[in-house]
C-alpha cells in the first residue's frame, strides 16, 4: 500500500482501539453505506437516529450474521434433498417444525470433515501461491478518504486461467485413478458448512488485526463490537504483503465460482452425458468470469473494494455467499436433465455474450475516460464530462487538519452509456445472469435465485452508490444527477 499521507501504524492503531479521533469518525466506509453515523441531506451531515443506529448497527448484523449461513445450508439441502424444490423444502417444514428441521438439516452436514477442510486450506494457499507469485502489470485503486493509494499486482486474468488448467489437469489424472473432482459436488454440504466457520474465524481476526494492527490509516472501531465484526475495522487490510480483500473476493470467491459451475456442469455430464442445458449455463457463466479477471483491475475501483471494509459482509460473503447462492444456478443444474435443443442454446449463448460486452463496453468508457483525462471517444465523440472536485476526506469526519482538506479532481462521465442512466450497466449484468438462469426451466424458482438477488443488490447499489458520490462530490454529483435523472432504468427508475 502506498501511501500519500502517512501516519505511524501505532499511532492509527491507538485511535482505532480508543474509538477517538476517528472511532467514529474513521468509520468512513461505514457512512458511506449510510449504516454508520449519519447520511448527508443536501450536502449537510444529518446525525443517524437513535432508532436507525440500532436498527442499522445492531439489530440488522445480528440478523444476518444469523440467518446468512442457515440460508446457505438450505440451499443445499434443497438442491441435493428436495430437487431443487423450495416446496418440497417447506412441505419438510411443515411437517417437522422450523427447529427440529434445521436441527435435522444441519445434522447432515460435517463441519470440518477432513475432505472440506483439507482441500479449502489447500485451495486457499494454491490461491495466496499464485496471487503473489504470478507477475502483472501494477494497478492502483483509488485514492482513499485517508489519502491512501491501494497498489496491486493485476495478475487475475493468469490466475483464473491457471486455476482453470490445473482444475482440468487435475480431472485428467483423478480419472486415471477411478476418481473424480465432482466428489465436491457429493460431499458439497459438507464443504459449505466448514468454509462459512473457516470465513467466520477469519473475519474475528481480521476485526482484532484492524484494531491492533491496521495496515494502513483507513481503519477503526465504532465502539460496537457486533458491528465491526460485521462492517470490518480495515478497509485494505494486508498480512505478509497478502491483500486479503483481493484473496477472499477474486482469488477465493470469484474463483471458487468458476471452479464449482465446471465441476457441476460435469457431475450433469457423469449422471446423464452431454445435456445441452447444464453447458449452456456453464458457458455464459464462464464467459462472465473471464470479463471479470480480464477488469480486475476495474473491480479495485468499485464499491466492493474502495467502500466495504474487510468484515463479515464483504468477505465472508464472498467466501461463502458466493460459492452458495451464486452458484446455486449451476448447483440446480447439476441434477437436472432439460433439453434445450440448438437454437435455443445458441440464442441463449448469443444474447448472453451481447450482454456482457455492453456491461463490459460501459464499465471500460467510464475507465478509459478517466485514464485519458477525457481525452477519448464515446462512441464515435468527444465525451461529455464533468469535472468535479472533492476533498480528501471527504466524509467531512476526518478530524486531523494535517491530512484533510487536500482539494482532487475527478471525472464524471455523462454520455455514452453513463447518459442513458447513472448505473445502466447494470442492467446488461441482470440480463445475463437471467440468461444463464433460463436453461434452469420453469418448473422451480431455485434456479432464479441468483438473478432475483441480484436484482435486489444492484438496485440497493443504486442508492448507496448515490448517497456515496453525493458526499464525496456534492454540488458536482448534483449536476450529474439532473442531468442524468435516472438510476438504472433509462425513463423508468
Ligand atoms: P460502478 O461501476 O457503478 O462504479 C461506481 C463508482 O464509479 C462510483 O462510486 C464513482 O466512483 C464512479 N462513478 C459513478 N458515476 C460515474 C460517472 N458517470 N463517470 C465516472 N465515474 C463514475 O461500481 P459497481 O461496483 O457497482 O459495479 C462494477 C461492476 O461490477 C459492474 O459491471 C457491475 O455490473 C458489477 N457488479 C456485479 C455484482 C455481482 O454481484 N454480480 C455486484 C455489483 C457490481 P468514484 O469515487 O471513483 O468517482
Amino acid at each position: 500500500m502506498q501511501q500519500r499521507v502517512t501516519r505511524s501504524k501505532t499511532r492509527a492503531a491507538k485511535e482505532a482501539t480508543n474509538g477517538t479521533s476517528n472511532g467514529a469518525a474513521n468509520d468512513t466506509n461505514g457512512t458511506t453505506n449510510g449504516v454508520a453515523n449519519g447520511v448527508h441531506k443536501a450536502g449537510k451531515h444529518v446525525e443517524e437516529g437513535l432508532l436507525a443506529r440500532l436498527f442499522n448497527r445492531t439489530i440488522m448484523p445480528i440478523f444476518l450474521i444469523t440467518i446468512c449461513p442457515n440460508v446457505v445450508i438450505l440451499l443445499w439441502y434443497t438442491a441435493a434433498h428436495c430437487q431443487g424444490s423450495f416446496m418440497v423444502l417447506g412441505d419438510y417444514f411443515t411437517r417437522v417444525g422450523v427447529i427440529a428441521g434445521m436441527t435435522k438439516i444441519w445434522s447432515q452436514v460435517q463441519i470440518g470433515s477432513p475432505l472440506a477442510v483439507y482441500t479449502i486450506l489447500g485451495y486457499s494457499a494454491f490461491q495466496i501461491l499464485l496471487q503473489v507469485s504470478l507477475p502483472g502489470p501494477t494497478a492502483y485503486g483509488p485514492i482513499t478518504p485517508k489519502g491512501n493509494v491501494p497498489k496491486y499486482t493485476d495478475n487475475g486474468f493468469r490466475c483464473y486461467l491457471v486455476t482453470c488448467a490445473a482444475l482440468w489437469i487435475m480431472t485428467y489424472f483423478l480419472k486415471q485413478r477411478g476418481l473424480s473432482p465432482t466428489v465436491v459436488y457429493d460431499h458439497f454440504g459438507d464443504f459449505l458448512a466448514t468454509v462459512t466457520v473457516i470465513a467466520f474465524v477469519l473475519c474475528w481476526l481480521l476485526y482484532f488485526k484492524g484494531i491492533f494492527m491496521p495496515s494502513t490509516t483507513d481503519c477503526g472501531s465504532s465502539g460496537n463490537p457486533l458491528f465491526d465484526f460485521y462492517w470490518g475495522t480495515e478497509l485494505y487490510p494486508r498480512v505478509l504483503g497478502v491483500d486479503i480483500k483481493v484473496f477472499t473476493n477474486c482469488r477465493f470467491g470469484m474463483t471458487v465460482w468458476p471452479i464449482l459451475c465446471q465441476i457441476f456442469a460435469l457431475k450433469n455430464y457423469e449422471l446423464y452425458g452431454f445435456i445441452d442445458s447444464a453447458w449452456v449455463c456453464c458457458f455464459l457463466q464462464m464467459i462472465y468470469f473471464t470479463k471479470f479477471f480480464w477488469w480486475e483491475a476495474g473491480y479495485m475501483k468499485t464499491i466492493d473494494i474502495m467502500l466495504d471494509r474487510a468484515g463479515f459482509y464483504i468477505c465472508w460473503g464472498c467466501m461463502t455467499w458466493v460459492p452458495s447462492l451464486y452458484a446455486s444456478v449451476s448447483l440446480y443444474m447439476a441434477e437436472h436433465r432439460i433439453v434445450l435443443g440448438p437454437v435455443i442454446s445458441i440464442a441463449l449463448m448469443v444474447l448472453g455474450s451481447f450482454s456482457i460486452m455492453v456491461n463490459y463496453w460501459a464499465d471500460k468508457q467510464k475507465q478509459d475516460v478517466r485514464a485519458t483525462n477525457g481525452e477519448c471517444l464515446i462512441w464515435g465523440k468527444k465525451p461529455d464530462i464533468i469535472r468535479a472536485k472533492y476533498t480528501i476526506g471527504y466524509d467531512d469526519l476526518h478530524r486531523d487538519p494535517k491530512e484533510s482538506g487536500e482539494t482532487k479532481e475527478s471525472i464524471l462521465l455523462v454520455s455514452g452509456y453513463w447518459g442513458w442512466a447513472r448505473h445502466f450497466h447494470y442492467i446488461p449484468e441482470l440480463i445475463l445472469s437471467l440468461f444463464w438462469s433460463l436453461p434452469g426451466g420453469f418448473t422451480n424458482i431455485m434456479p432464479y435465485l441468483y438473478f432475483l438477488w441480484l436484482c435486489i443488490l444492484l438496485t440497493h447499489r443504486t442508492f448507496r452508490d448515490d448517497e456515496k458520490c453525493g458526499k464525496k462530490y456534492g454540488k458536482y454529483w448534483a449536476e450529474y444527477r439532473k442531468r442524468v435523472p435516472y438510476k438504472m432504468i433509462p425513463g423508468i427508475f
